[in-house]
């Protein structure tokens, strides 16, 4: 990774890791410290779908499935936000990309803009995932995540950011889920070696604390704690 000027804060982030490991949770606390906005795929995708778009109804069938909604859509829906000039006011990716054409496509963007200064990956075991995910709540108007036993809102069925209804995802039924980890392993793993080769990965441990997890992830990228403080 290169060197910054002192002072200078990461622009530019990916955030990977399999479903589960705690991408959405990180990214939201890392973009009340980075004044960077949040772009997650899976988000913009639920977005479409809730409206109706017909962006949205041909990726339901594959989100309800736990598979990959088709490269040509989702490079499309994705770099329409962040590319230059976009690029200048900083990106946290949150599950882009997710196989070699999706980070083959984001290479070229940056080749022609500015380059991505981190790619955190989040580690976590399949078993917790299993158990993160058959007990994860989010927001139906944020989209915050929440665990009915690890990370519950304040008051039940209610989001603690935006007052909004929680509800369990369709596609974090045991089933699509089995199928999502499969697709993370044989698709986006290997993705990892390109970015290993770059010099830009961080791997971080994603087991303990969600502030504990944090603070490791602030660490990895060289920043203290207190960033962003008073
Ligand atoms: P992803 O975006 O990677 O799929 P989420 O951020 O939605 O993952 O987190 C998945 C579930 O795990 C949510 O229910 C969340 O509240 C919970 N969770 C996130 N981080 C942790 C953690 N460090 N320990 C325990 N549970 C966590
Ligand atoms: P999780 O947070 O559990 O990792 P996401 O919310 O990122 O899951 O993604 C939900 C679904 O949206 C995926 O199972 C897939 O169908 C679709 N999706 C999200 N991002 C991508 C992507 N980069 N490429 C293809 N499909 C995607
Ligand atoms: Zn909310």
């Amino acid at each position: 990774m290169g060197r910054r000027e002192a002072g200078s804060l990461p622009q530019r982030l990916i955030i990977l890791g399999p479903p589960g490991a705690g991408k959405g949770t990180q990214a939201k606390k890392l973009t009340e410290v980075l004044d960077v906005p949040h772009i997650a795929s899976g988000d913009l995708f639920r977005h479409h779908r809730s409206k109706g778009t017909p962006l949205g109804i041909k990726a339901s069938e594959y989100m309800n499935n736990g598979l990959l909604v088709p490269d040509e859509i989702t490079t499309a829906m994705v770099l329409e936000r962040i590319q230059p000039p976009l690029d200048m006011q900083g990106y946290l990716l949150d599950g882009f990309p997710r196989n070699m054409f999706q980070a083959q496509a984001l290479d070229d963007m940056a080749a022609r803009g500015r380059p991505v200064d981190y790619v955190i990956l989040i580690s976590v075991p399949d078993d917790e995932l299993v158990a993160r995910l058959s007990g994860r709540h989010i927001c139906g108007a944020c989209q915050a995540s929440y665990h009915i036993k690890t990370a519950p809102p304040s008051t039940p069925g209610r989001c603690d950011r935006c007052g909004g209804d929680l509800l369990q995802r369709e596609d974090d039924r045991p089933e699509a889920v089995r199928v999502r980890i499969r697709v993370y392993n044989e698709e986006t793993h290997p993705m990892l070696d390109h970015y290993a080769r770059s010099g830009k990965l961080v791997e971080v441990d994603g087991l303990g604390r969600i502030d504990e997890v944090a603070e490791r992830l602030l660490k990895a990228m060289h920043l203290g704690p207190s960033v962003g403080g008073p």
